[in-house]
């Protein structure tokens, strides 16, 4: 028999990515016998992760969380540090699916734009709402002199897989009128490769060559 606090931990756990029922389950018996302080200072990391705030300009989660230290620079604290740079690029904007994509771009130090974290693209082209949402942020690009403007670059920074190019595509299509240039990031990533786990040369490479 399956203790109950197990089963829901379990449950819960299963929720998250790549894990299936069956990992899930071992992994609430690996944390049920684990020592009670560890425990606690597992569930008071987890509460702390979900005090992290998104950035309103890009929505990584990255921001400050509440009660954490308000960013001067920024003259408020729901900006990330990228966002709240001015010596970074307004005009040019690389859009990843995921925070951990972002990390690995700016581990290049060959960008100097800002980004728009869109989450998880759907394999099947069709965008969720939130995505759509996430979209907008960049539909009016920052006015020059008054004068409504176009961003001077978007890089669609998606791995080079199948539902990559589907959604690069369709995003393309989407912002064609609020840029002057949509590109993708050069091959150098093997296709079927996922950015996350590009090394930090070929990134480089990618990005130089984008098209
Ligand atoms: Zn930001």
């Amino acid at each position: 028999m399956t203790p109950e606090a197990i089963k829901k931990l379990a449950q819960l756990l299963a929720k998250l990515p790549s894990l299936g029922p069956r990992q899930a389950t071992r992994i609430a018996f690996f944390l049920a016998g684990m020592p009670k302080e560890e425990v606690a200072e597992l569930s008071s990391a987890l509460s702390d992760v979900a005090d992290i705030k998104r950035c309103i300009n890009c929505f990584s989660l990255a921001a400050a969380p509440s009660g954490g230290e308000p960013r001067p620079e920024a003259g408020r604290d729901n900006l990330c540090d990228i966002c709240a740079n001015p010596r970074r690029d307004q005009s040019l904007v690389a859009i990843v699916e995921k925070e951990t994509d972002l990390q690995t771009v700016e581990k290049t130090k060959s960008f100097n734009g800002r980004y728009l974290v869109l989450g998880e693209l759907p394999k099947d082209g069709v965008l969720s709402s939130e995505h759509k949402r996430r979209l907008e942020r960049l539909k009016n690009p920052p006015a020059k002199g008054g004068q409504a403007s176009q961003y001077e670059e978007i890089i669609l920074a998606l791995s080079p897989t199948t539902y990559g190019d589907l959604n690069a595509g369709l995003l393309a299509q989407d912002l064609r009128t609020v840029a002057k240039k949509i590109t993708r990031l050069g091959r150098g990533i093997p296709t079927g490769g996922s950015i996350e786990f590009a090394d930090e040369e070929t990134l480089q490479g990618a990005l130089k060559n984008r098209n």
